[in-house]
């Protein structure tokens, strides 16, 4: 008797960035790239529900276009805390149990830690986390990771310092566990202590032998960066608004940090920015996030085709 080997076994639940080790990895990059610009039918009559709880453009419309693009249907509803059974007090899980029966597979985004690993162990059909709180977001950093061996050619090896708000900034806490896995990456952590990164983040990758430096600037680091990973900061998840100001205008990628940045590196951002980008290096080559943003759509069909399949 054969058995499938582990990287062409079905995703089930798309959780956390924790799940997937490098023969999933490279499975899905292979499926990205080979669903780069088609149009089939992989997906022909399934349904899949988005079910956003917080605001997004990206994340929801690339998923959409994802399961279009495969021939499967959408259905959902963005606003969920107003525009569903929320409002009349319906629980997250009574939702999860009927839509479960009205769907193939649900894509949920939720402003509360851990709401999808929640909503996985109700659900009838696979869930895939679009963002739970501060806590992951798991198919951000498979595009991430996506972006950096298309643009870099490699992953092996890189130098990411990662800026921003590292405290509730789901996208790099899920990116730095997947780029745990490569070998000799390493990790900055450029933040004011106010939103640094987690020590849960910290100890894995101690656990997985990463090095890594915390600090406030990033001067100190970008000589040697091969991507610089920008982050909106989370105004909507703090409770202090002075602790908002202290992190908001930290660091800012314009021109003058361009001139410091290696030829070689690149920009990244999950997107939306605010200000912590100036528009100014949009034309700059080295500009990868709307680039990083294009490469959602295959990533995400290469996720659905995955889990449905
Ligand atoms: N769009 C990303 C997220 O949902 C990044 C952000 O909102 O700043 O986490």
């Amino acid at each position: 008797m054969t058995t499938a080997p582990a990287a062409r076994t079905a995703l089930t639940h798309v959780i956390s960035s924790e799940q997937f080790d490098r023969a999933r990895l490279d499975d899905l990059f292979v499926r990205a790239a080979e669903l780069d610009g088609a149009r089939n039918q992989r997906c022909a009559g399934q349904i899949m529900a988005t079910l956003f709880y917080e605001p997004s453009t990206r994340t929801r419309l690339s998923f959409e276009s994802a399961m279009l693009r495969l021939g499967g249907t959408v259905l959902g509803t963005e606003a969920a805390h107003a525009f569903s059974s929320a409002i009349k007090g319906e629980t997250l899980e009574d939702t999860i149990r009927m839509v479960s029966t009205y769907a193939d597979v649900i894509v949920l985004r939720h402003d509360q830690l851990g709401a999808a690993s929640r909503a996985a162990a109700v659900a009838a059909v696979p869930v895939i986390n679009a963002g739970d709180g501060p806590g992951e977001h798991p198919t951000q950093a498979l595009l991430d990771l996506f972006t950096i061996q298309r643009e870099l050619g490699r992953i092996d090896g890189v130098h990411v310092a990662f800026c921003g708000d590292l405290r509730y900034g789901r996208t790099a806490r899920s990116l730095a566990l997947l780029l745990a896995l490569y070998p000799g990456v390493c990790c900055s952590f450029v933040a004011p202590d106010v939103v640094q990164v987690g020590a849960d983040i910290l100890s894995r990758l101690d656990d997985r032998g990463v090095p890594h430096r915390e600090v406030s600037s990033l001067a100190d680091v970008i000589d040697d960066a091969d991507v610089v990973y920008q982050t909106r900061v989370q105004k909507e998840r703090f409770g202090d608004p002075a602790e908002f100001d202290l992190a908001r205008t930290a660091i800012r990628i314009d021109a003058d940090v361009m001139r410091a940045l290696p030829q070689r590196a690149i920009v990244m951002h999950p997107l939306p920015r605010v200000d912590e980008i100036a528009p100014e290096v949009d034309a700059d080559p080295r500009a990868a996030y709307f680039r990083q943003a294009a490469n959602g759509v295959a990533i995400r069909m290469a996720v659905l085709d995955s889990v449905l399949s």
